[in-house]
Order: C-alpha cells, then sequence, then structure tokens
C-alpha cells in the first residue's frame, strides 16, 4: 500500500514555496531592521518546559502536545510554540549577562494534535518574535508596529488589531473569582468541557466555540473592569503609543489567548478574508513566564503568526515563481557539451538557467521551455551554429536575435539583465 503523509501534516511544493520564500525574507529583512536577531531553537524540548510555561490547564497541555519517552526514559515534546524554548535559551545561555534585553525571532514548524481543518493543523509553521527584559509599555506598542508593519509589507489587507488586557498576578485573581461565580450561575449551559474548566481555569471557556457556552459567555464579567491601577496605568500608555502611531485598534475585553502566561497586553490581528480560523497573528505580554520556568524574574513580550494562513491570504496576482531566465536548447549530441559547460557558467553568475537533457526535437524543448515559463530561449544548433552563431528568442515579444559564439555569456547576461 502507498504511504502516505499524516493527517495535519502538509507538505510545501515547488510551485508554493516561492511565497514562503518571500514571506520569510520579508520577515527576516523587517525583524532585523528593528534590531532583533535570529534565536533557533530545537526541535524538541522536555515536556515540563511546556507544561510549567504554557499552563498545567491550557488546551494545548492538556490535549494537544506530542509527548513521547525517549529510550531512557525522559519525557520530550515536540514544540507546541517558540516562547517558553526561546525564554530556556535566553536563560540557559544567560544572555542577560552581555544585555538585558533580547530582541529575538524563529521561523520554524510547531506541533499541535488539534483537529485539522481549513487554516488549523498538526504541523504547521510560525514566525515568531520576542523581546526579553524590557516592562516598559513603549515594547509593547513596538512589537505590535513591527508586525502590522510585516504584514502591510506582504501585502495583506483587511486586517483587524484587536487588543485586552490580562491583568497580572495581583488582580487577575480576583477577576477569576467573579467569572467564576458569574459562570456558576450558568452551568446548565455550559458544555461539559466548560464545566471542567469552571474548575480548572474558567478563563478558557472564553475560547469555547459550542453555541450555549457563546450564549453564557456574552454577559460575563470583563477583565479590563478588574484591573489594579498598575496594569491599567499600563493598558493606558500602550494604547497612547498605539494611537502615536496611527494605529487603530477595537478593545476586545473578550480576547483571553489560549496560554496562560500572559500578563497585561494581549493582541490579535483577525482577518476578514479568513473563514472561522480567522487569527492571523497573536501575541501578549508574560511577566510570569521566566518565573514559571524557574528563571530569574524577567519580563518579555511577543507574537506569533501562522504562516499557513498568512500565505492563503497574499494576493493572488503576485507570483512568487521562479521561472528559468533562460532556456538552453541544445540540437545534437555534439552541442551538448557546449551546452553544458554554458550552463554551469550561467549558473555561476547567478542566472537561473535551465537545460533539455534528453535531446529531442527543437519543437518538444520549445514547448518545455514554455511550460516553465522561461523568459528566454537560446538555440544552439543548425546552420547558425555552423556560422559561429546562437539564436536568441525573448520568450514574452517573440523576437529573435542571432547573437555571436565568442562573447555570448557577456551579451546573455545583458540581455537578461535589461528585462
Ligand atoms: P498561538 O500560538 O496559539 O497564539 O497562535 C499564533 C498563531 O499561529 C495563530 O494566530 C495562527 O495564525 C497560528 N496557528 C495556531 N495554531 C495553528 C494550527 N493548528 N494550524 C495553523 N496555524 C495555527
Amino acid at each position: 500500500m502507498e504511504i502516505k503523509a499524516i493527517r495535519g501534516f502538509n507538505d510545501l511544493l515547488p510551485d508554493e514555496i516561492g511565497k514562503w520564500h518571500f514571506v520569510e525574507e520579508t520577515a527576516r529583512q523587517i525583524f532585523e531592521e528593528f534590531g532583533f536577531s535570529e534565536l533557533r531553537i530545537p526541535v524538541i524540548e522536555k515536556t515540563e518546559l511546556f507544561s510549567r510555561g504554557i499552563g498545567e490547564a491550557t488546551d494545548i497541555v492538556e490535549k494537544e502536545m506530542y509527548t513521547f519517552t525517549d529510550r531512557s526514559g525522559n519525557s520530550l515534546t515536540l514544540r507546541p510554540e517558540a516562547t517558553a524554548s526561546m525564554a530556556r535559551a535566553y536563560l540557559e545561555h544567560q544572555m542577560y549577562s552581555f544585555d538585558p534585553v533580547a530582541k529575538v525571532y524563529f521561523i520554524g514548524p510547531m506541533f499541535r494534535y488539534e483537529r485539522p481543518q481549513k487554516g488549523r493543523y498538526r504541523q504547521f509553521y510560525q514566525i515568531d518574535a520576542e523581546v526579553f527584559g524590557v516592562s516598559n509599555p513603549m515594547v509593547d506598542a513596538e512589537v505590535i508596529v513591527m508586525l502590522i508593519q510585516f504584514l502591510k509589507k506582504v501585502g495583506l489587507e483587511n486586517l483587524e488589531l484587536q487588543i485586552n488586557s490580562l491583568g497580572c498576578r495581583e488582580c487577575r485573581p480576583r477577576y477569576r473569582e467573579e467569572l467564576k461565580k458569574y459562570f456558576a450561575t450558568k452551568t446548565f449551559q455550559l458544555c461539559e468541557d466548560c464545566q471542567r474548566r469552571l474548575q480548572t481555569n474558567p478563563l478558557r471557556i472564553f475560547d469555547c466555540k459550542v453555541e450555549t457556552c457563546k450564549d453564557a459567555i456574552a454577559d460575563a464579567p470583563q477583565v479590563t473592569d478588574f484591573l489594579c491601577q498598575d496594569c491599567q496605568k499600563h493598558f493606558d500608555k500602550v494604547k497612547g503609543y498605539l494611537q502615536e502611531m496611527g494605529l487603530t485598534y477595537l478593545l476586545n475585553p473578550r480576547m483571553v489567548r489560549g496560554l496562560d502566561y500572559y500578563t497585561r497586553t494581549a493582541f490579535e490581528v483577525v482577518s476578514y478574508n479568513l473563514g472561522s480560523q480567522n487569527a492571523v497573528a497573536g501575541g501578549g505580554r508574560y511577566d510570569n513566564l521566566f518565573q514559571e520556568i524557574g528563571g530569574l524574574d524577567i519580563p518579555g513580550i511577543g507574537f506569533a503568526i501562522g504562516m499557513e494562513r498568512l500565505i492563503s491570504l497574499l494576493p493572488a496576482e503576485k507570483t512568487f515563481l521562479q521561472n528559468p531566465q533562460l532556456f538552453i536548447a541544445a540540437l545534437g549530441e555534439e552541442t551538448q557539451m557546449q551546452a553544458y559547460r554554458l550552463l554551469s557558467q550561467l549558473h555561476l553568475q547567478g542566472i537561473r538557467a535551465e537545460l533539455d537533457y534528453e535531446g529531442k526535437s527543437l519543437k518538444s524543448q520549445m514547448r518545455r521551455a514554455n511550460k516553465l515559463n522561461a523568459q528566454h530561449v537560446l538555440i544552439l544548433g543548425g546552420d547558425e551554429l555552423k556560422r559561429g552563431k546562437a539564436v536568441l528568442r525573448d520568450m514574452a515579444s517573440k523576437s529573435q536575435e542571432e547573437i555571436p559564439m565568442g562573447g555570448l555569456l557577456d551579451i546573455l547576461k545583458e540581455r537578461i539583465n535589461r528585462d
């Protein structure tokens, strides 16, 4: 029986990879302009990094992690997100001893055992950016500005920035209690999962998509009515900085994000061009995460962008195919060597050149050049070659010219770069 890929795990085929490269390169360029450096983390970590970091009573830790025991009996997990690993690396390598402020980013696949559907996979790619060591609300605005700048640069439109504040260790417990009291009066409306969440983590009820739970959520108390003075001040400043930068946002007091480590600022960018999985990116501040994973008291803020969702939103008219700049059609066996030599020289000069390996007829070689959407075709062979000439065809204008074999490379480079 033919072996197929695992459900929820995708291949990225060559005809779509141009989009991925474009998005990754744009992220690198913009993030580095904002002073971020890449930090590459491992695919697998000790399970407790995520259970302690993300929180035991979250959907990710309760039911979505790819956890297994290795041959030495250690419990390991495929990373479901990047922030906890990035924080671990910052602590482990004492990056703070050089400069307490670290601005880092990472691009790579994450793994969650979720129910696959459009925009939701079990292996999916995230672009992740984090700032460690700054509690100033100015940096909350800075990362949001960088995120929006990036999304605009790749060409996304119709986006909505939603923000909220989730409070801190001082004020959130009070809110949690209020929420518990409120939902306790609605238990008959809550699904089985939410009845359990009510005991373990009532904030999670906000993420439930069951209709009766959604009805119960409608009149629930709002976290922003329970913020302590410091959290309120912080949130006001973030909003002020965003206004200063000319960013519009929607206050969404129901947005709680699926991970426990968030404190104060939380944000999401949603697209109205996506279906039910409409969040393109999400992030927030996590001032307790470092302590949860056994480290120093260090504040942090960051975001993750879902690459599959982002790529599905790229403008359709934009092409990302890396078509050959030149296709060499060589006729006759003796010209094959000449064609091969030329191809190697062109590659060394950074020109995307392609060759026919089969020694087929000119007609079939031209057909292939057309299929590959080659910009030019160089025909080597026939009477022209005997006269020391080759024929260069511009595939867009369909014009042809004879060019001398001596100095061929320079002329080709000139013609190709002219387009
Ligand atoms: P999170 O780490 O849950 O805050 O997610 C950040 C972003 O990653 C989301 O806004 C989505 O764009 C993307 N994302 C999260 N889970 C998945 C998934 N299972 N499949 C595809 N994209 C995802």
